[in-house]
C-alpha cells in the first residue's frame, strides 16, 4: 500500500507503521492472505478541497474523511484540526479506530476526519465557517449520518465543533428524527452525554490502574502493585492529557512532569494538576509554574526518570532517536500512534511495558457509543429506573433496620438510597469496558505466548473483525 517515506526519525509512513503491527499479529492467524488484506485496507477515502472566505481573501481548505472499515456500521471516529493533517495520517488513524472499536466491543467500523488548519491562529468565526462547510461536503457525499458515519472530537476539536456539525446536519436533514446521533461529543445541552468529555482520560487511568494491579507484571519491572506513589509524566495537556493527569493525581500518583508545546515543567515531589491548569489559564503557558523547573525542550521531558510515561498528544513522539533514552517502566499510549515501530522494538528490548493505543485510549469511543445510543433512544440514561431504584432501596433499608433493630446513619442512608444518575451509569460502563478489554488482551498474550500487549491487542481485534465478516457471510 503506502510507500516507505524516508525522514530522519521515521523510515515508515504512518500507515506502514500500523501495517507492521498488523502483520506481526496475523502471524498467529491461519487465514487466507486476501482476507487479511481486505481488513487492512481503507474502504473509502474522501479528500476534499473547498473554498472559504477568510477576511477579504478566498482560502482553499484541504480536508479528509476516511472510512477504514464497513464491517460494522456506522463508521466512527474523530475529526482533527491540525496543520500536520495528511491523507496518510487520517488513513492510519481511521484504521486504528477499527481495531479500537473491536477491542472496546462497540459495534462500529473505524473512520477519521481531518482539516488542515491551525485553529489556534484562527478566529472562532472562521473555524465555524470551515466546520460548517466541511459538514455540508460530508453530507453531499453521504459521508455522515447516524447510520453511516458518526464523527467526534479529536486533536484540535471539541464540543463546540461537534455542536456546529450537528446544527449543520440538522438544517440540511430536518426530518431526520435521529439527527442528534449524527455526531458525538456534543455539549450536554445539545444531546451530549455527561462523562463524554473526560472519558478518554478516565479510560487511560482505568487501563493503567488495571495493569498496576497485576503482581506478576509489576514484579517484572520492579514496581510495587498499585497507583499510589507512582511517578508519572504526561506529555500533552489537551482534553485527553489534562483529564488523564487529573485522574492519576486524584488517585495518589505523583505527577513529576507535564509537557506542552512550549516546554515542560518538572518537580520530583509532584505537581498539583489543577494549580498548573490555573497557571496555564492565567499566563497562557505552563512554564514558570511556582517551585517547578522549566524544561525548554519539550521532547526531553519524555526522557526524565519516572514509572509511567503517558504521551497524550500527537503521533511518533517516541522514535528511533530518543527511544534508548526513555527511562519509564510503563508507557501508556493515550495518544494515537505515539511510538514508531523501530522505537517499539528498542523499548521492548529494554523491558518497558507498553499499553497500546488501540486499547488504552478507547474510552472516548466507548462513551461516544453510549451517547449515540442515548440519542437514538431519545431518553436520558437512568430516567426510567432512578426513582424506582431509590424507592426499592428505601424499602429494603426499612426491612434491614427492622430485622436488625438498628438505625442506619443519615450519611450511610444517603449513599445507599441514591439511584444511579447518567454519569454513574456512563462511568460504570466505561470502567467495565476498560477492565474487560485489559484482561482479554493479557489472557490472549499469555495463552498464545505473545511477546507484547500491542501484538495481543491487534490479534484480539483482527479475530473479532474476521468473526463479524464471517457472520455477514462475506468471507465464506
Ligand atoms: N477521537 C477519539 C479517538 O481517537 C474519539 C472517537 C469517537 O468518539 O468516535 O478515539
Amino acid at each position: 500500500m503506502s510507500k516507505k517515506i524516508q525522514n530522519k526519525t521515521n523510515i515508515y509512513s504512518f500507515f506502514n507503521c500500523i501495517e507492521k503491527n498488523f502483520d506481526k499479529a496475523t502471524r498467529f492467524i491461519p487465514i487466507e492472505k486476501g482476507l487479511l488484506e481486505q481488513i487492512k485496507e481503507c474502504n473509502s477515502v474522501y479528500r476534499m478541497n473547498f473554498p472559504v472566505k477568510i477576511g477579504k481573501q478566498i482560502k482553499v481548505i484541504e480536508a479528509y474523511r476516511v472510512q477504514h472499515s464497513h464491517h460494522k456500521l456506522p463508521c466512527k471516529g474523530g475529526i482533527r484540526y491540525s496543520m500536520k493533517v495528511t491523507q496518510d495520517e487520517i488513513m492510519t488513524l481511521s484504521a486504528l479506530m477499527t481495531y479500537k472499536c473491536a477491542i472496546a466491543d462497540v459495534p462500529f467500523g473505524g473512520a477519521k476526519g481531518g482539516i488542515k488548519i491551525d485553529p489556534q491562529t484562527m478566529s472562532e468565526e472562521n473555524i465555524e465557517k470551515i466546520t460548517r462547510r466541511y459538514t455540508s461536503e460530508l453530507i453531499k457525499k453521504n459521508f455522515i449520518g447516524p447510520g453511516i458515519d458518526v464523527p467526534a472530537p479529536d486533536y484540535g476539536t471539541g464540543e463546540r465543533e461537534m455542536s456546529w456539525i450537528f446544527d449543520t446536519f440538522l438544517s440540511l436533514r430536518p426530518s431526520d428524527v435521529d439527527a442528534l446521533a449524527c455526531v458525538t461529543g456534543k455539549p450536554v445541552s445539545q444531546g451530549g452525554l455527561r462523562g463524554r468529555k473526560e472519558a478518554t482520560g478516565l479510560g487511560v487511568f482505568y487501563g493503567i490502574r488495571e495493569l498496576c494491579k497485576m503482581k506478576e507484571e509489576m514484579d517484572s519491572i520492579g514496581l510495587e502493585v498499585g497507583i499510589i506513589g507512582k511517578k508519572v509524566i504526561i506529555q500533552g495537556l489537551g482534553n485527553v492529557g489534562y483529564h488523564t493527569a487529573n485522574f492519576f493525581y486524584e488517585a495518589g500518583a505523583i505527577i513529576v512532569a507535564l509537557a506542552e508545546r512550549e516546554g515542560a515543567i518538572y518537580n520530583k515531589n509532584g505537581l498539583d494538576v489543577s494549580q498548573v491548569i490555573l497557571h496555564l489559564k492565567n499566563t497562557g503557558s505552563i512554564l514558570n509554574f511556582p517551585k517547578a523547573k522549566n524544561i525548554k525542550n519539550t521532547e526531553s521531558a519524555l526522557e526524565l526518570e519516572c514509572d509511567i510515561l503517558i504521551p497524550a498528544a500527537l503521533e511518533n513522539v517516541i522514535h528511533i532517536n530518543n527511544a534508548n533514552r526513555i527511562k519509564a517502566k510503563i508507557i501508556g499510549e493515550a495518544a494515537n500512534g505515539p511510538i514508531t515501530p523501530e522505537a517499539d522494538e528498542i523499548l521492548e528490548k529494554k523491558g518497558i511495558i507498553i499499553v497500546p493505543d488501540i486499547y488504552l485510549n478507547a474510552g472516548g469511543v466507548t462513551v461516544s457509543y453510549f451517547e449515540w445510543l442515548k440519542n437514538l433512544s431519545h431518553v436520558r440514561y437512568g430516567r426510567m429506573e432512578k426513582r424506582f431504584n431509590e424507592n426499592m432501596n428505601a424499602r429494603l433499608l426499612q426491612v434491614v433496620e427492622t430485622i436488625c433493630n438498628k438505625k442506619i446513619s443519615k450519611k450511610e442512608k444517603k449513599i445507599i438510597l441514591r439511584g444511579a444518575r447518567e454519569i454513574d451509569l456512563v462511568r460504570s460502563g466505561l470502567e467495565d469496558t476498560m477492565i474487560n478489554g485489559f484482561h482479554k488482551i493479557i489472557n490472549l498474550k499469555k495463552s498464545s505466548n505473545i511477546e507484547n500487549m500491542r501484538t495481543a491487542a491487534f490479534l484480539l481485534a483482527i479475530n473479532k473483525i474476521i468473526d463479524s465478516y464471517e457472520k455477514l457471510g462475506i468471507f465464506p
